[in-house]
């Protein structure tokens, strides 16, 4: 595919802490937080102007999709916009609760595990073309997924070990660490089309949210929500690349994996990239060496095809310089631009300040707070004030993505059909295809090609349904 939608769902965790009292229960937090968007629009589960979807499902897990995109600056920045959307909420939230006589603090965190052991995901939505082999893609894709953590893990202090399902089998044994994944220890299979609840990492359900003669969707459930964008950059970037690599015939399925949920694992608890990963055919490779493969088949497609966007060769030499660091075990190169290094980094030092070993509470604190949304609280949005975290992305241009959809998909659509059926207060209803005006059921408009941008069968409906009730 010349051009492709994407989009990112990030579940995020709730956590709240009273100083005497017991705090609310993070279910009922959630229903403070989600009082004004169910005031908006009559559900815990709605579209907005910019193209999106918030909600909140069964438990207590806040969740924002993007809206459809076609560029990666656009993904990251929908995706920043819901940071600051979530964060509004919880603002809102506090005072209503305090409102009720529940003081006390809301942290929402952006990452992938609470401390009950709880997983929630960041899962990317990439469009595919229903002729792709979708068999051959998955086997193609799975061993770069299993060791992308590399490349894009968000990093996570292990205090017990011993704790995790593995742990036996890990290259550390029972020793406090840092790993690169936080979601790696929680993956239960590969490929499945079981509930995302069952975590495989590519989920096979087959809902493409388009025309489904022509597309799938592909559904990537396996990744740590970055708080970095240059790691996002990486990691959409090159996972969307290798998708044209497996589109443009290239098997790619040399390297299939004996027992990829185990290696996934060991993978996330080595940060040499050492660990020898066993191979169906009896090969063993190390997960580095599985990165350092996709990177050069990589390098040989564009070289031969040449960039398809603006932000190819930053992420090929961010992608280079990744594996780079991990093979010197010197991560001064990227210890900016990749979270679990940019996280690395901070607590070494703190550690050494401070005389702490990984299996420090402080540490563990720390590790939250890195992922708090928190614009002023948050560890990360104080490393990056402090240039210690790199971006993409302008303030300004995540605050145009808080109101404004993409401009190449029918998320503008969306915009439109939104804007002008609350400007004249009517009911309506929609899900990623549909826009239905509740009182005119048979105008609904379907749109099924995610790439449409003509609003004027939007502006068609609204004039015929006004010139109908006048
Ligand atoms: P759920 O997560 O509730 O089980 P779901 O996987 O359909 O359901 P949503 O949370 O509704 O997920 O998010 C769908 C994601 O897919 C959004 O990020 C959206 O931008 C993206 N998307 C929409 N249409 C397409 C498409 N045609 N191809 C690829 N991605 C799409
Ligand atoms: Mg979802
Ligand atoms: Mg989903």
């Amino acid at each position: 595919m010349d051009t492709r939608i994407m989009g990112v769902e990030t579940e995020y965790g709730l956590h709240t802490v009273h100083p005497t009292k017991r705090p609310l229960a993070p279910d009922e937090v959630a229903r403070y937080m989600f009082k004004p968007v169910v005031a908006w629009g009559n559900s815990s589960n709605v579209f907005i102007p910019n193209g999106s979807r918030l909600y909140l499902d069964v438990g207590s897990h806040p969740e924002y999709a993007t809206a459809e995109t076609t560029r990666v600056d656009e993904l990251i920045a929908s995706d920043a916009a819901g940071d600051g959307i979530m964060h509004q909420l919880v603002t809102q939230a506090q005072q209503a609760m305090a409102d009720d006589g529940f003081d006390g603090q809301v942290y929402l965190y952006r990452n992938n595990a609470d401390s009950q052991g709880n997983s929630y995901g960041s899962h990317e939505n990439y469009m595919i073309e229903r002729t792709t082999q979708y068999r051959r893609l998955t086997e193609a894709l799975l061993p770069f997924l299993v060791t992308r953590q590399l490349i894009a893990g968000n990093g996570v202090v292990i205090q017990d070990p011993t704790a995790l399902p593995l742990y036996n089998e890990l290259p550390t044994g029972a020793a406090p660490h840092f790993a690169f994944s936080q979601r790696a220890d929680y993956m239960h299979e590969a490929v499945s089309s079981s509930s995302t609840r069952a975590r495989p990492m590519i989920n096979t359900r087959d809902e493409p949210h388009a025309d489904s003669s022509k597309y799938r969707r592909l559904h990537v459930i396996v990744g740590d929500s970055n708080m970095s964008q240059t790691t996002q950059l990486l990691r959409f970037g090159a996972t969307e690349l290798l998708l044209r690599l497996i589109e443009s015939g290239k098997p790619l399925t040399s390297l299939q994996l004996a027992h990829p949920v185990r290696a996934i694992r060991q993978t996330s608890h080595d940060l040499t990239g050492n660990t020898p990963l066993e191979l169906a055919d009896g090969r063993r490779m190390t997960a580095l060496e599985i990165q350092e493969f996709y990177y050069a088949q990589a390098t040989e497609f564009l070289a031969r095809n040449g960039s398809h966007h603006d932000y190819v060769n930053q992420m090929m030499d961010l992608w280079a310089r990744t594996l780079q660091a991990i093979s010197s075990q010197n991560y001064s190169g990227i210890d900016t631009e990749i979270d679990w290094a940019i996280k690395h980094k901070f607590f070494s030092a703190y550690s050494a300040k401070n005389n702490l070993t990984w299996d420090s509470h402080r540490l563990v604190q720390l590790d939250m707070s890195y992922h708090d949304i928190h614009p002023q609280r948050g560890l990360f949005h104080l490393l990056q004030k402090r240039g210690a975290a790199a971006r993409i992305l302008t303030d300004a241009q995540v605050q145009a993505a808080h109101d404004n959809p993409p401009r190449t998909t029918r998320a503008l659509l969306r915009h439109r059909f939104i804007e002008a059926a609350r400007a004249l207060g009517l009911d309506y209803s929609m899900d990623w295809t549909h826009m239905k005006l509740n009182d005119h059921p048979m105008q609904t408009l379907y749109v099924r090609d995610a790439f449409a941008t003509d609003v004027s069968i939007v502006d068609e409906l609204f004039a015929k349904v006004t010139g109908a009730d006048r």
